[in-house]
């Protein structure tokens, strides 16, 4: 492990402040939790400069996500130059409130997780929450990874329908990675994270997508700094992404949204 930590701090450019584009801090109903010292911990350890950070499926979250998100608030409060503050809805339930209220505190993009909340990206609460956050300019993330069924195909006309969308298709839309590469590929707004993907997708990421479109995540804490980090610099040497687009997948791809 020490050689490969070597392998992956040699290979970060010098004065690159890595952002990790995708990281939790709260509790799952999985039994996972990170606090927001756990967090800076693990951040300090790997150099890792800011994260955008959101709740987990929380089994706090009730109606709402309102405490799940206010855990992430506080964290941003005592951190402001370490997170990145994301807050998590349930499409199913009335949002509205909830929006407003984070939107006003002064979040700075919302996460959607089909699996875990149970929804389609097609489904008209969906779109309607995505055009709320493109009217005010606010970033979205979506998990497009682990037990989706359809990504692309669902997505697609929200995406053309609001080409000021900025979106962050965690995970690289996985399996269907390739398709997403294509599709999205005329639509600069659209960003591929590259959290816990297969070592194949990945490769097939940076062998398809401009680098100025990928953005580097570790999941925390699902994933861990140094191995997701090796993954994508791994990825991109194989597949032969020039050592000159690393500080834009490391950092100032998605550091360009977060100034
Ligand atoms: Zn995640």
């Amino acid at each position: 492990m020490a050689s490969i930590w070597s392998w992956v701090q040699a290979k970060i450019p010098a004065g690159v402040e890595v952002f990790d584009a995708h990281a939790h801090i709260g509790a799952d109903v999985d039994g996972r939790t990170m606090t927001a010292d756990g967090m800076r911990d693990r951040m300090e350890a790997a150099g890792v400069k800011r994260s955008i950070v959101f709740p987990l499926n929380d089994p706090n979250a009730r109606d709402d996500y309102s405490g799940p998100n206010d855990v992430v608030w506080n964290a941003h409060e005592e951190h402001p130059s370490s997170f990145v503050p994301f807050f998590r809805l349930n499409p199913h339930l009335d949002y509205d409130r909830e929006f407003g209220r984070c939107v006003e505190r002064g979040f700075m993009g919302l996460k959607l997780h089909p699996v875990s909340q149970t929804f389609e990206l097609d489904d008209p609460r969906v779109v309607r929450l995505l055009g709320m956050a493109t009217e005010i300019d606010l970033p979205v993330l979506i998990h497009t990874g682990f037990a989706m069924q359809r990504i692309v195909e669902p997505l697609l006309p929200t995406v053309e329908a609001h080409p000021g969308l900025r979106l962050i298709l965690g995970h690289c839309a996985m399996v269907e990675v390739l398709s997403a590469a294509r599709v999205f590929e005329g639509h600069p707004n659209v960003l591929f994270e590259t959290s816990v993907v297969q070592a194949k997708d990945l490769y097939e990421l940076c062998s398809s997508v401009d680098p100025s479109r990928i953005c580097y995540g570790s999941d925390i804490p699902y994933g861990d700094l140094p191995s997701t980090l090796h993954a994508i610099l791994a990825a991109a040497e194989a597949a032969g992404v020039p050592d000159a687009d690393l500080p834009g997948i490391l950092s100032k791809n998605i550091t360009r949204w977060f100034p």
